[in-house]
């Protein structure tokens, strides 16, 4: 096998709860526009079909961290949501073959530049500006299928500084995770190691530096970061 020419990245990877494995991280695709009160507050049609967006797979930080305040933004919101990482893939998996391709599941935050990706929307440029930057997705643990499940209800919560900013329920989904399988791997070829962020409930707003923010999902688990200086 042919040697590298510079020292291979490391691989990005996920922890596990309750055991010193890992996840690796292939890809991180997130849904956008999944609960119907989100969809609201950001004034966009209700009945139009989720649509998917990427984050690199390095993005991903963990359970804990001090997340740098980004460079570029005046306006960085926080958006939970429920993390579903794959153990298998294909393409067009049909809904009652999705749950087969879950390895677990976990809580994330889809961190986003809203200034910038609402100033990329609004002249049709690409959104990774506001979405795909350095350490845009927090993720705690994750919680394997063979031990909670596949959770389709429980509350979906995000504090800041001890405040509920966010809250809803996994039933509030409007295309629920099989569904969302099956129309993201008849867009692309999913495979081990992907992870899927669901979507974010109603709620979103701004963080600043020194916030403190808590996230959790019933029966699935919780993700605790706090805000850092800005970065460049
Ligand atoms: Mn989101």
């Amino acid at each position: 096998m042919a040697e590298y020419v510079i020292i291979p990245p490391p691989q990005a990877a996920l922890a596990v709860q309750g055991s010193d494995k890992l996840f690796p991280v292939r890809r991180i695709w997130c849904v956008g526009r999944n609960y119907i009160e989100h969809i609201r507050e950001m004034g966009q049609d209700e009945r139009a079909p989720p649509f998917f967006f990427a984050k690199p797979a390095d993005a991903v930080v963990p359970d804990g961290s001090v997340v740098p305040y980004p460079s570029l933004t005046k306006d960085m919101h926080h958006e939970v949501e429920l993390v579903v990482a794959l153990k298998s893939g294909g393409i067009n998996i049909k809904p009652e073959k999705a749950n087969d391709c879950i390895w677990g599941y976990g809580v994330g935050i889809d961190l986003t530049r809203r200034d910038l990706q609402i100033a990329s929307r609004d002249v049709k440029r690409p959104w990774e500006v506001g979405k795909a930057f350095d350490a845009s997705a927090p993720c705690g643990p994750l919680a394997p299928a063979s031990k909670i499940g596949h959770p389709t209800k429980g509350r979906i919560a995000l504090k800041v500084n001890g405040t509920v900013k966010q809250e809803g329920d996994l039933e509030q989904m409007i295309w629920n995770i099989p569904e969302t399988i099956w129309k993201l791997s008849e867009m692309v070829e999913l495979a081990a190691g992907d992870i899927i962020m669901t979507g974010t409930p109603a709620g979103v707003g701004a963080l600043v530096p020194g916030d403190k923010v808590e996230c959790e999902v019933a029966g699935v688990g919780s993700l605790n970061i706090s805000i850092g200086p800005r970065r460049g």
